[in-house]
């Protein structure tokens, strides 16, 4: 077995408000930190450009691996230029922007990724708080993957999901507190439509992401006339 660096953390890293809020996390708990960004053949490619030039800023190491291979699997609206993306998650299905197998490939790529170099921290932005229908941003999930990968490579990787039990308000709490309530604002990208910062403002994802900020500056701001 290899030898175990406590000091090193792997950031599964998309360039989005959850992924970037988890990198400065990271950057806080670990000495060294790593971001590995997939290429699955998402539409906005951009996506990959935003999140090298936000790990260079962060100055983390920074890493690009295609997976294209899984828009081809299986349809969905993240890949396929044709479909149009779910407003809102059907009554008795996920919503067509659900990737099959997404986050088990990234997090099992990612181990062995870890691996390679010594690495046995992987930190991953999925929550379940703002569920919206991925059974791949569940907490057992992601648990039960834990046990599967340590013993696919026989390792002790532990999987961090800082953002599992918080919501989107939340989340921008932890932000600023961590002191990147602006880069986060500014220069992510969360949008479906592939807008940076304040993104389009009415597909899902920007619908969700302003809500939570919207909530969190009010809290603030009463926070504030208290004092
Ligand atoms: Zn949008």
């Amino acid at each position: 077995m290899q030898e175990v660096n406590k000091e090193k953390a792997l950031v599964v890293y998309s360039g989005g408000q959850d992924s970037t809020t988890c990198l400065f996390w990271a950057l806080k708990q670990f000495k060294r930190v790593y971001a590995l960004t997939f290429a699955y053949g998402q539409k906005h490619v951009k996506e990959v450009e935003v999140a090298r030039k936000i790990a260079l800023k962060a100055g983390v190491e920074w890493e690009m691996m295609d997976v294209s291979f899984i828009s081809k699997l299986a349809t969905n609206s993240l890949t396929d230029a044709t479909i149009e993306m779910d407003k809102e998650k059907p009554a008795d299905s996920f919503p067509n922007t659900f990737v099959p197998g997404r986050n088990m490939f990234f997090l099992g790529i990612a181990a062995v990724y870890a691996r390679e170099r010594g690495i046995n921290h992987i930190v991953t932005g999925v929550g379940q708080t703002d569920f919206s229908g991925y059974p791949d941003c569940r907490d057992a999930f992601i648990k039960s993957l834990n046990v599967t990968i340590n013993l696919a490579m026989d390792e002790q990787f532990v999987i961090h999901t800082p953002l599992m039990w918080i919501d989107k308000c939340e989340t921008w709490a932890l932000a600023d507190s961590l002191g990147v309530l602006d880069l986060v604002r500014n220069e992510t990208l969360t949008c479906y439509n592939g807008v940076e910062g304040d993104g389009c403002g009415h597909c899902p994802a920007c619908v969700l992401r302003r809500e939570g900020l919207e909530n969190y500056l009010k809290q603030k701001e009463n926070h504030c006339d208290y004092e």
